[in-house]
């Protein structure tokens, strides 16, 4: 589903990623460990099209797309979602307006007639429910207000809404306490899907408690320097990235 050989990219000039090679089967889960400054979420910036992130050499593909030679929102309406480590807010722009937009290019990307409002609304209203936001919250600009665990909450929102067939998340664990974690990990569950893709970025071996990945890929110096299944994540908690990147090298 999601394809990435040998990607080397930067920014400003830097080389970040250096030759990064990662497939993610359809309707796996596969999360991304490795230390700060590793670049992480510089391969989900490259990945999404990000302004100023420049890719040297390599490849992306999305279920057969090439995804590098696209546009931010073409990208987007291919199927791709990222999920930020730090959600932007924006206000004047509500929650419920910026979903609908979504929601509909999403739709219209494959070919499909607009949601009615009242499907939208009561699609919307589940989803809020689901992820412990009120009604409230979602007429409000986006993120604007919102405390960390509800701006990552609502990133959760956001997902379950656009149905992305390749979703990246970036560091979506960071800044939550262990009830907001719990309810982050629960929608990641509930929103596995085998049509649905997902990239795991973390730092912390934490959110794989809940969420047990069929892969996990360590980042070093901006390529993957070890692969494992879900128990390389205890093994990096109780060793550190040193260890077992000097190990598998
Ligand atoms: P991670 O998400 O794994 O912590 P990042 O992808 O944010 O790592 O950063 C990887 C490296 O790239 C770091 O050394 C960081 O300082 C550098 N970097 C990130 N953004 C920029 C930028 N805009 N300009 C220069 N260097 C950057
Ligand atoms: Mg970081
Ligand atoms: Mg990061």
């Amino acid at each position: 589903m999601l394809d990435i050989k040998d990607l080397t990219a930067g920014v400003e000039g830097k080389t970040i990623l250096n030759g990064l090679s990662l497939t993610l089967p359809k309707g796996e889960v596969h999360a991304i460990m490795g230390p700060n400054g590793s670049g992480k979420s510089t391969l989900a910036y490259t990945l999404a099209g990000r302004d100023g992130y420049e890719v040297t050499g390599g490849s992306a593909a999305l279920d057969g797309q090439d995804l590098l030679d696209m546009e931010p929102h073409e990208r987007a309406a291919a199927g791709l979602y990222l999920g930020l480590q730090y959600p932007v807010e924006i206000p004047g722009v509500s929650n419920v307006n910026f979903l609908r937009t979504a929601v509909n290019a999403q739709r219209r990307a494959r070919g499909e007639e607009e949601i009615s409002a009242g499907d939208f609304l009561r699609a919307m209203r589940k989803e809020a429910e689901a992820f412990d936001l009120t009604m409230d919250h979602m007429k409000r600009g986006v993120n604007v207000g919102f405390s960390g665990g509800e701006k990552k909450r609502n990133e959760m929102i956001q997902m379950a809404m656009i149905e992305p067939k390749v979703a990246v998340l970036d560091e979506t664990d960071s800044g939550l306490d262990i009830d907001a974690l719990r309810v982050v990990a629960n929608g990641i569950n509930r929103l596995r899907s085998t049509d649905r893709s997902i990239l795991i970025i973390t730092h912390y071996q934490r959110l794989l408690d809940y969420v047990e990945p069929d892969r996990i890929h360590v980042l070093k110096t901006g390529r993957i320097a070890t692969s494992g299944g879900p128990e390389l994540a205890a093994e990096l908690e109780r060793e550190g990235y040193d260890a077992i990147s000097a190990e598998a090298a």
